[in-house]
């Protein structure tokens, strides 16, 4: 025999009551059922939607009874043919007018007591339980209708009562003895001793299921909803959440008691007492498999994760109970737990520390209040005395489960947990960890609970790993990124298990942000023009709204406004990545906010393409410096324009005319001053000192400018060109000279002991500089241990492909630093 319960979704309507029907005759075919059912979907909050305006004396209650009304008549409607429909309408009629008398009254006495309020949702399964069992007699199968307040004994709290288990267990024995076909039990309900009506608590009709299957001994209950099994994490909260084939008895009670609502709390403990399996099912796609809840058997694999799922419960508030005066004073905690018991008070979570100097605890939110007036009564000598110091109330916090039976005895897992929020910017407000060890629970802000649940359900529960990348800029640089990650997606998810998902992008003009992530074949289709503000702030405040776990924010601009905006993205952890050199080379004080941010954040902060682009200089600098290596000179060619000036300059071309074939050739910015000024060339120098720790500002960068004095005036680029011959001569001269030395001239940078000169120099031949070839860049590393020979770095300095590539890096390295 089985116990088949239909959730209020499963018979949302006729069509869902006809699937019903279909899912009991098939189980029919091999055993005999008992249904039990739920109140119709919704059906149960506009009953107590209607209790609570009728109590305020708010007529508009009838409105509600009225919407209650339709949906039960347009069901009859639909399900039950013409010749049986007077006998239904008829019981819906007295029913609803007996509702509609309760109602009345308190109204008119303004008061709803527990006992008025179990009365009236009591209705949502009589009235379930009633069409159903008639349309199944219709459809030819022997049902009876069964309210449930003749055998499920409960005792006097109405709204959330405890079942009397011996009592029910008696009288639902007696009933099911002598009954056949199938009883249609009214789920969620029961009686107290007195017969008067009372609920189990929401999402009761679960527990009324195993209290039925447990007393009638049958031989599993299967728990018929919407979703295809338990999962692994709310599925609504938890993108990549995944049924769970099995769980134990004790994983599914910790769970379902930490807010996995697809189970009622108190539901598992009869079936588990009883050894009947509970299996959860989806009326909605009935071949699923669904979860098993059960003892292990033999044959199931143990999982080799020792987290089986996360649960989480909200619109709940921490107590903290804290004074130096309670260390060792005995009696603090249970006279605290005896007061909160003695007022009907749920006690949540509880945590205290060794030192004994606050206790805390969470609770319902609708208690709050009530507790806090409760327990400053109840510790008014303490709290005069200044032994209780504080009694806070912290409203919007969120507590966080995460539970497996193989969590025990397993090292590292609290560590793990702890580092992946800790990577994610979650701040840990309490912690609780039962000596079961199958149960580590935590509090944090009700704001960082989907992530919270997300980060920790994929550091545990999932193979692959997400990063979030949210992109500013759609120039050159971007959209070379944004091809490499579409054409690197298949290999990154097989090689690393990673995916990368551009879940935003924006420009001054238009936005996306998604959280599933941009299909990246179709980007600008998914740009919309922006009717923010247009600037950087909004669209970083879309994304800290977002507070998505593992983000990453990618700068492809050239914009100082989104490198001015990096303090705030760190200090909301969320890491950057950037080919913006305005950050690193902007003012002093910027570069100390970024930097400040940067140690304060548990974010990660990469720049490696604002000096040469692709090339490994940062790193190798860094790697150089933390290895204990000593610095002592770093040269070189910055700037892949100038760089192609002076290789073209060795081989006899004039000045003048090298400029303006690079300017053709697309090596120049559209006003070659730009380059020749050597500014950008200065910035990526200032950003290399400033890595060797030196507090230098873009004006202590000596820079010689390639624009000749006579020509620094206002004028056209082409009239620049013209009369940029006139600095050919000079050229010619410096280069004949130099050959008369066996040398060459280059453009060349060198910063040593917190001095960086950038010139045309002399160079010998032999110098690295003077092999350089096409727009190369190259930076020369002198240190103690690179003495005679220097570390040479050298390669495309510029592109969108290569510095694209650089910003990928940067991106995997955060990612692995991050999952
Ligand atoms: P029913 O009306 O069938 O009793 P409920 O709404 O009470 O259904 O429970 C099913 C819902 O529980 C799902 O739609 C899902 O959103 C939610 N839920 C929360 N946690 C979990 C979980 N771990 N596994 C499955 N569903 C969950
Ligand atoms: N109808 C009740 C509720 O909505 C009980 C249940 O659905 O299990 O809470
Ligand atoms: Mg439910």
């Amino acid at each position: 025999m089985k116990v088949l319960k239909f959730g209020g979704t499963s018979i949302q309507d006729g069509d869902r009551i006809r699937n019903v029907l279909g899912i009991i005759r098939r189980t029919m075919q091999d055993t005999p059922v008992i249904v039990v059912v739920s109140a119709i979907r919704k059906v149960t909050d506009l009953l107590l939607e209607a209790a609570v305006m009728a109590s305020d004396g708010d007529v508009g209650y009838s409105k509600k009874l009225g919407e209650i009304e339709t949906l039960h008549r347009e069901l009859v409607e639909d399900l039950i043919e013409t010749a049986g429909r007077k006998d239904v309408e008829e019981y819906l009629q007295a029913e609803l007018s007996e509702l509609g008398d309760v109602l009345h009254g308190v109204c008119l006495l303004h008061e709803l007591s527990d006992k008025s309020s179990a009365l009236i949702m009591s209705f949502g399964e009589r009235f379930s339980a009633w069409i159903i069992s008639s349309f199944l007699r219709q459809e030819g199968i022997e049902a009876s209708y069964v309210d449930a307040r003749n055998m499920i004994v409960t005792d006097s709290n109405h709204c959330d009562a405890r079942v009397d288990m011996k009592a029910s267990r008696k009288l639902i024995r007696a009933w099911f003895k002598g009954a056949s076909g199938v009883p249609v039990v009214t789920g969620y309900i029961g009686a107290a001793p007195d017969g008067t009506a009372t609920t189990l608590g929401r999402g009761g009709s679960d527990y009324t299921a195993t209290i039925i299957g447990a007393s009638v001994g049958v031989d599993k209950i299967e728990i018929w909803t919407d979703v295809d099994g338990f999962f692994s994490a709310d599925p609504k909260r938890v993108r990549d959440a995944y049924a769970l084939p099995f769980i134990s008895y004790s994983e599914a009670m910790e769970l379902s008691h930490s807010g996995a609502k697809v189970l009622h709390p108190y539901s598992v403990h009869p079936a588990m007492k009883a050894g009947i399996p509970i299996s959860i099912r989806n009326s909605y796609n009935p071949d699923a498999e669904g979860t098993r809840i059960g003892m292990p058997e033999k044959s199931e694999t143990v999982p080799e994760r020792p987290v089986t799922g996360l649960s989480s419960i909200n619109n709940v508030v921490l107590l903290n109970l804290s004074g130096s005066g309670m260390v060792g004073v005995p009696g603090i905690a249970s006279r605290l737990f005896s007061c909160l018991a003695g007022h009907m008070i749920n006690i949540i979570f509880i945590s205290q520390a060794s030192s004994e100097q606050s206790i805390s605890l969470v609770i319902n939110l609708a208690q709050a209040e009530k507790a806090r007036r409760i327990l400053e009564e109840e510790f008014a000598v303490e709290i005069a005395a200044r032994q209780i110091e504080s009694l806070t109330l912290r409203r919007h916090i969120a507590i966080i489960a995460v539970v497996g039976n193989d969590m025990s005895g397993h090292p590292g897992v609290s560590a793990h947990l702890f580092e992946t929020l800790g990577k994610n910017g979650i701040n840990v407000i309490a912690v609780a960890q039962g000596a079961n060890e199958m149960n580590i629970s935590f509090v944090v802000d009700s704001r960082d609970e989907d992530k919270a649940l997300n980060c920790v359900h994929e550091s545990f529960l999932l193979s692959r790993r997400t990063v979030h990348v949210f992109i500013a800029g759609t120039g050159t640089i971007a959209k070379s990124l944004i091809g490499q990650l579409r054409d690197h997606t298949y290999t990154l998810r097989k090689e690393m298990e990673l995916d990368v998902v551009v879940s935003g992008m924006a420009n001054t003009r238009m936005m996306v942000v998604k959280d599933g992530g941009i299909d990246l074949r179709n980007w600008e289709k998914a740009l919309k023009p922006r009717e923010d503000g247009k600037t950087i702030k909004n669209y970083i405040e879309r994304i800290k709204a977002r507070n998505l776990h593992n983000s990453i924010f990618v700068d492809c601009t050239a914009s100082s406004d989104v490198a001015e905006s990096y303090p705030d993205l760190l200090a909301s952890n969320i890491s950057i990545v950037t080919a913006n050199k305005l950050g690193m080379a902007g003012s002093w004080a910027l570069y100390e906010t970024i930097r400040d941010a940067q140690h304060s954040s548990n974010a990660r902060f990469l720049y490696e393409t604002n000096v040469g682009a692709g090339l490994p200089i940062i790193n190798t600098l860094n790697d150089l410096r933390n290895s204990g290596d000593k610095i002592i000179k770093i040269e070189g060619v910055l700037s892949g324009t100038l760089s192609y000036i002076f290789n073209e300059l060795r081989k006899g071309e004039k000045f003048s005319d090298i400029v303006r074939q690079a300017k053709e050739a697309g090596y120049t910015e559209p006003d070659p001053r730009e380059d020749l000024s050597g500014a950008d060339f200065a910035r990526k120098f200032l950003i290399l000192g400033r890595e060797l720790g030196y507090r230098l500002d873009y004006e202590d960068i000596e820079c010689e400018s390639l624009v000749p004095e006579h020509l620094r005036t206002d004028m056209s680029v082409d009239t620049f060109m013209e009369k940029l011959r006139s600095a050919d001569a000079g050229y010619d001269e410096k280069i004949r000279k130099a050959a008369e030395n066996d040398m060459t001239i280059a453009y060349a940078g060198e910063i040593s002991e917190g001095k960086a000169r950038i010139s045309v120099k002399m160079l010998p031949l032999s110098n690295p500089v003077a092999g350089l070839n096409g727009t190369e860049n190259m930076v020369v590393f002198t240190t103690d241990r690179y003495l005679d020979t220097p570390l040479v770095v050298k390669g495309p300095g510029a592109g969108g492909e290569v510095t694209a590539g650089g910003v990928f890096a940067d991106i995997l390295r955060i990612a692995s630093y991050l999952i």
